[in-house]
């Protein structure tokens, strides 16, 4: 099949972006965040990268993704994070929970009770993300009765925060001091600590503080810096064309991620076209003089935003080449009659290196307005993937 790109997948990369996290954690635990298909790079493959990297554990988002992992043979803990439904797949796959609510606890304990056996569980407080967690004035009331239920074991306390980028940072102060304010006082309640977690990529970049007794990284495993501004420690350097995602961190030095995944294809044909001809639907685009039009066999059903129409750009023998026209369902135009000695044959990189050229998922996000997490799981989700 023609269809869509290939994205290449560097498990070195992610070995050494695990590796650059844990200098900047001072070697605390670090439970990797591989939902949504590890944000587009294949969860299977990753996990076993990491697993073998020696993580003491993984996180998904809901009990499909972590079955899948289980069905391929990753053993090793896997956290559920957000998951309330299919509470008999905790017990069957051997999960551990991620608790919101009293009401799933009592189902969970029950659960527990009628197997008779007990389950390692972690709740969730809502710090201020407004998301999932325990809320309001009963935080300490509901944690308590949670952890006498029969068959629960407590094991963990986690919450989030709400500023994937910390560009807002008094919120954030905010969110860790109430945090540590419930963990504390829990504490003194059960009369032991209680292992905590409240760490993203940015809080792991650039809130030291927040570090606690382990972190949870996603975007920066995978060669990305939640930060997209100049100001501050943590900070990128934010030339969206700039080669170099060196980061500046707080307090341990500076570390290199490198960016894990390459899309690319191969174009389904090149046409000559004579000036003023009108490339793809609305008209959008007219050629002005004699062109060499690159058709690629992606569109936005491959994930290929329809907003990269006449905005983004792609590299041909290392050279930058715009896209033409509307992009559609099935199919992309790139103008090629700037680049000498184009054939078919040669590869078009989406995202990534081609020679002394690079697109990065930050500069693709910003033709987009969006974040270049949504870049990664668009393009990475829809792609074959091929691992190096
Ligand atoms: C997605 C997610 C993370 C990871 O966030 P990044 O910004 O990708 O580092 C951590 N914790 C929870 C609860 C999440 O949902």
């Amino acid at each position: 099949m023609n269809r869509g790109a290939v994205a290449e997948i560097s498990l070195t990369s992610i070995a050494h972006n695990l590796r650059c996290i844990k200098k900047v954690v001072k070697n605390r635990p670090v439970i990797p965040v591989v939902k949504a298909d590890a944000y587009g790079h294949g969860a299977v493959k990753v996990s076993k990268t990491l697993a073998e990297e020696g993580v003491p554990c993984v996180a998904v988002a809901y009990t499909g993704e972590a079955i899948e992992l289980r069905e391929a043979g990753i053993d090793i803990p896997i956290m559920v994070l957000f998951e309330r439904k299919d509470i008999k797949d905790f017990f069957d796959f051997g999960l551990i929970p991620v608790i919101h609510d009293v009401d799933t606890a009592l189902s969970i304990s029950s659960e527990a009770e009628k197997r008779n056996t007990s389950i390692k569980v972690h709740v969730k407080v809502d710090t201020g993300m407004g998301r999932a967690g325990l809320s309001g004035s009963k935080i300490i009331k509901d944690l308590l009765e949670i952890s006498e239920m029969n068959g629960i074991e407590l094991v963990g306390l986690l919450s989030h925060f709400s500023e994937a980028d910390l560009s807002e940072r008094s919120y954030a102060f905010l969110q860790i001091e109430r945090f540590n304010k419930i963990r504390e006082m829990l504490s003194k309640k059960i009369g032991r600590k209680i292992f905590s977690h409240m760490a993203n990529s940015a809080a792991v970049l650039a809130f030291e503080g927040a570090h606690l007794d382990a972190v949870r990284p996603g975007l920066m495993l995978y060669g990305y810096s939640p930060f997209q501004k100049s100001e501050g420690f943590g900070e990128l350097n934010r030339d969206v064309r700039s080669q170099k995602l060196k980061i500046e961190c707080d307090k341990s030095g500076s570390i290199e991620l490198k960016p894990a995944m390459k899309v690319k294809t191969k174009f389904l044909c090149i046409r000559n076209l004579p000036s003023g001809s009108s490339i793809s639907y609305g008209r959008t685009f007219i050629t002005n003089r004699k062109s060499r039009i690159g058709v690629l066999p992606l569109g936005y059903a491959d994930g290929y935003n329809r907003l990269f129409s006449n905005n983004a750009e792609v590299l041909v023998k290392g050279k930058r080449a715009p896209v033409v026209g509307r992009v559609c369902m099935d199919l992309t135009m790139t103008d090629l009659t700037d680049i000498k000695g184009v054939t078919e044959k040669d590869e078009v990189v989406i995202m990534g290196k081609q020679g002394k050229e690079i697109i990065t998922a930050y500069e693709l996000a910003y033709k987009t307005n969006t974040i270049p997490y949504e870049i990664l799981t668009s393009l990475g989700g829809k792609s074959k993937k091929d691992y190096v």
